[in-house]
């Protein structure tokens, strides 16, 4: 096998530098894998406790019981629907359309002059990845990376959320990634409703098309949107959650944990039930 040279060795060791603080950043700490072939029989085992101490594995979900629906929040009395139009909810405003492609929704957005974001916007962020992936996450909306270069999760944010993916031992390509708003609300405000229920019947056709297995919403945006919920995302994170047949469960913001890293160990944990939910191995970790 040819030397690996220097640049290249150099490239590798920042990689991996980057990926082990990542994980640290989980609380993952020592990666546990059974080298007893490889190495010399009488190999020292510290006898610190992180070495021994494992984290428990999710079970993977083999009958899962029905999932719930989300209960009304009871306090404060009646919460109001975040987004939309008397009468109908939006699942049932939306019906699925036969036959709908990511191709097909995308013409339908078009140029888009819906809604006021259109014009503060310099590209549509319509979604990315493979349009039969397992799993979709959905964010919030586009901010200015992703508005320049049309394409979703692509600043701080985004990398954190690429890191993830891969912690999960799965590419980004492999899944689809999208948002609840495909336009950049001015100075990354938080989306208005008249702008998210505008846009939310394209993220549903987008999520009916490809129908994945699993849809990780991510922040309370998304989730409130799709659950037709005000209650906070601390009520229901973690948890699945039947959505049009599928199975959903919410989580944290990527940037929500680049402003509170500590919150990435809970985020880590809700990675592990959807990795066990998608028959994903589940890697054996000893904590510190
Ligand atoms: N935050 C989001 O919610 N979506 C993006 O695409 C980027 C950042």
């Amino acid at each position: 096998m040819a030397p690996i040279d220097g640049p290249v060795l150099e490239v590798l060791r920042t990689k991996l530098v980057g990926r082990l603080s990542f994980y640290e950043d989980l609380g993952i700490r020592l990666f546990y894998r059974d080298r007893e072939s490889a190495l010399p029989s009488k190999t020292p085992i510290p006898a610190s406790s992180e070495f021994l101490e494992e984290t428990p594995l999710p079970k993977p979900v083999h009958k899962p019981a029905p999932l719930p629906k989300l209960a009304p929040a009871s306090h404060p009395p009646k919460p109001a629907p975040l987004s939309v139009p008397a009468g109908l909810s939006l699942f049932e405003s939306v019906d699925r359309i036969a036959g709908d492609t990511l191709l097909k929704i995308r013409e339908d957005l078009g140029e888009c002059t819906r809604c006021k974001l259109h014009k503060a916007r310099h590209t549509i962020v319509y979604g990315d990845g493979n349009p039969k992936a397992d799993l979709v996450f959905v964010g919030e909306g586009p901010g200015a990376d992703e508005d320049a270069q049309g394409l979703p999760f692509v600043g701080r944010a985004g990398k954190l959320l690429t890191q993830m993916i891969e912690a999960m031992g799965l590419q980004r390509r492999e899944v689809y990634i999208c948002n609840v708003v495909k336009c950049r609300p001015p100075e990354n405000r938080t989306p208005e409703k008249d702008e998210v229920a505008t846009c939310s019947p394209y993220l549903l056709r987008q999520l009916d098309a490809i129908s994945p297995k699993v849809i990780v919403c991510l922040g309370s945006v998304a989730a409130q949107t799709l659950l037709q919920t005000n209650r906070g995302i601390s009520h229901f994170r973690g948890e699945w959650i039947e959505f049009r047949g599928k199975k959903l469960l919410a989580t944290y913001h990527p940037a929500y944990l680049l402003r509170n890293p500590s919150a990435k160990s809970e985020v880590w944990k809700d990675l592990q039930k959807v990795m066990a939910e998608l028959g994903l191995e589940v890697r054996r970790t000893r904590r510190s």
